[in-house]
């Protein structure tokens, strides 16, 4: 039994009516760990599970945190976290509340991480944010599901931070032979896919300078970024204003709470950017996240609005 779910897909009138295209939504949102991830990070636990690991270790505050949290727990095995201090009391306490242990360590996720890395055991495995295979192999489920539910659009529009999701969606895409083009959307200060494909080769960002934090790959998957060469895959970025505007309108359009990593696709529809403008039904990927929370959202786009 797979630990993530199938999702609902369905038409979305208020995205539909600001760009003036037949815009429906896949709700990835809606996942037990509220993301995607736990496709990916579900099958990969199950994987080592199977070969018999002892305990599951990530270094990642954030949704990827969440689900191998999530994931342990279904599985009975036990989880550890290194998060860096400046990640969030919030995201701190929904991994320990999914029976994580949550180790606090570094002034950023490089620290974290080497420290994740020196506790490695024999019989631990470390799951990886979105470099891995059998990631992209579970994240490819959203396309077997969006066939199985006899949908074919002329796009697909998501959110890229390291390329996993991207990866997985074209697996899927290319396994059941669908010649659909992506959109790829990230926020400025967070838009290593799309500089890399303008430099035809992989950057890698000084800093990250986003309030997208689930987007701060300094440096796109090796495997991301070589299929821009096989695959229709265009770029997108937009504003952290426009990122979060998003997440706030779609929260009042839908109800539905998500993180402007995702606001960020949603804003590519809000805002009708020319890159959709050749498509007439497109799907979004909802990816979730559990990072912010209103009042966050609201703070931002003051903040970002300069008011
Ligand atoms: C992880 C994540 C992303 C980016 O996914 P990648 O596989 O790193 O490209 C986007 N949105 C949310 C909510 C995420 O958790």
């Amino acid at each position: 039994m797979p630990l993530h779910f199938k999702t609902p897909t369905y038409v979305s009138a208020s995205l539909s009516k600001a760009c003036g295209r037949n815009v429906s939504i896949k709700l990835d949102s809606l996942q037990p760990s509220g993301s995607f991830k736990i496709r990916g990070i579900g099958l990969a636990c199950e994987e080592h599970a199977r070969r018999g690991v002892k305990r599951f270790v990530s270094s990642s505050g954030g949704n990827a945190g969440v689900a191998v949290a999530y994931a342990g727990r279904q599985l009975g095995i036990p989880v550890t976290v290194v998060v860096p201090e400046t990640t969030s009391e919030r995201a701190q306490q929904t991994i320990s509340n999914l029976e994580a242990q949550v180790v606090v360590h570094g002034a950023s996720w490089q620290e974290a991480n080497d420290l994740a890395m020196s506790m490695l055991d024999i019989a631990d495995a470390f799951i990886h944010p979105f470099d891995d295979p059998l990631l992209w192999k579970g994240h490819s489920t959203i396309i077997d599901e969006i066939v199985e539910d006899g949908l074919r659009p002329d796009a697909i529009v998501l959110s890229v931070g390291g390329g996993g999701l991207l990866s997985g969606v074209v697996e899927g895409l290319q396994r059941h032979r669908l010649d659909i083009p992506v959109l790829a959307v990230e926020t400025l200060g967070a838009s290593s896919f799309a500089q890399s494909v303008a430099a035809g080769q992989r950057v890698v960002l000084p800093t990250i300078a986003s309030v997208a934090t689930s987007l701060g790959a300094r440096q796109v998957s090796e495997h991301a970024f070589a299929l821009t060469r096989q695959y229709h895959i265009d770029c997108a970025v937009v504003s952290d204003l426009q990122a979060v505007d998003a997440s706030l309108r779609f929260l009042d359009d839908h109800r539905i709470m998500v993180e402007p990593a995702c606001g960020a696709s949603l804003a590519a529809i809000y805002e009708n950017l020319e890159q959709i403008h050749g498509w007439v039904n497109i799907m979004v990927i909802v990816c979730g996240g559990i990072t912010s929370t209103p009042e966050q959202l609201q703070f931002w786009k003051q903040d970002l609005s300069g008011a």
